[in-house]
């Protein structure tokens, strides 16, 4: 099926095309039904319709991080304990990754902090901190954890002017597929940056994996449209091409990195044949993702400042 923006449907945020084709999911939340679509000029996949800013508001009510966030709840560990366990982790990803792309960096933002974990290993680094976060409970535990003063909002309508020009490193993990418009983020972000600072995103790559790049045109054919569990929590759905664009729209210097998760690692959500397909489908696709550097299921994407 097509939709045409001209006719109140969506309007991509990446290239603003308007005519989208059906892809084989959706989501059914609050007896509403949230169709995958994607952009038939720039590929990007997306909603239709989007959750609006009320639903955003009660899908990160306070219960968020409280243990069944999406992707955790079956490994049956609460969000905190999960984060209590990657500091070791947090610390390699800030020294290895971070501060070797923007050497010396002495500020650091994060925007979706949920507990602050990550702000307190880059505090304890002797970096300035500040974050960003949307759920009043998590903001809470970062004050009593760490003791991080959050900004409890949404950062899609922050406005601290004494952030603008400040940062040398903007960071957001699993953060952009929540996002109703990246674009608009990235313009925001590109504010609060320093000159030469850096953005830096981790995000998931389910549809850049290639079993997935082979499943969804045999879907598409079959008229299939397959119900998933979640909420509708990933308001976009990124490969490396569409979000390195986003990226380019922006920034006039981009890397995309491709990462595979180790099929041992992976978290399974069933013993369906329709999991145990993608295991096996994954075990091939993992060390293709290793020679290659494509089709990963998590990209890292990385933005300098002029
Ligand atoms: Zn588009």
């Amino acid at each position: 099926m097509k939709r045409e923006g001209a006719d109140g449907g969506p309007t991509c945020n990446l290239c603003g095309g308007g005519v989208f084709a059906d892809m084989p999911f959706h989501y059914v939340w609050e007896g509403q039904r949230f169709d995958g679509v994607q952009c038939r000029d720039c590929r990007l996949i997306t909603l239709s319709p989007l959750p609006t800013d009320a639903q955003l508001q009660r899908l990160y009510g306070e219960d968020y991080f409280a243990g069944k966030l999406h992707g955790l709840d079956r490994l049956g560990v609460s969000y905190e304990s999960w984060a209590d366990g990657q500091a070791a982790r947090a610390r390699a990803f800030l020294r290895g990754e971070l501060l070797r792309r923007r050497p010396g960096a002495a500020r650091l933002l994060e925007i979706g902090a949920a507990m602050g974990h990550f702000l307190a290993a880059a505090r304890d680094e002797g970096l300035e901190v500040a974050g960003v976060e949307i759920s009043a409970a998590a903001a809470r535990r970062a004050r009593e954890k760490f003791g991080l003063d959050l900004l409890c909002a949404n950062i899609e309508q922050v406005d601290q002017p004494a952030w603008r020009g400040r940062w040398d490193i903007v960071y957001a993990g699993d953060l952009f597929e929540h996002l109703r418009d990246p674009a608009g983020v990235l313009r925001h972000v590109h504010e609060l940056l320093a000159p030469g600072g850096l953005f830096a995103i981790n995000l998931p790559g389910t549809f850049n994996l290639l079993s997935t790049r082979l499943a969804t045109p045999l879907l598409q054919l079959a008229g299939r449209s397959r119900r998933l569990p979640e909420a509708p929590y990933h308001l976009y759905e990124y490969t490396t091409a569409t979000v390195g664009r986003l990226f380019a729209g922006r920034f006039g210097r981009v890397e995309v990195v491709n990462l595979a998760t180790p099929p041992w690692r992976l978290n399974l959500k069933s013993r369906s044949p329709a999991y145990l397909g993608k295991l096996a489908l994954h075990a091939l696709n993992w060390p293709l993702t290793g020679l290659t550097g494509r089709y990963g299921d998590r990209m890292q994407v990385y933005g300098w400042k002029d």
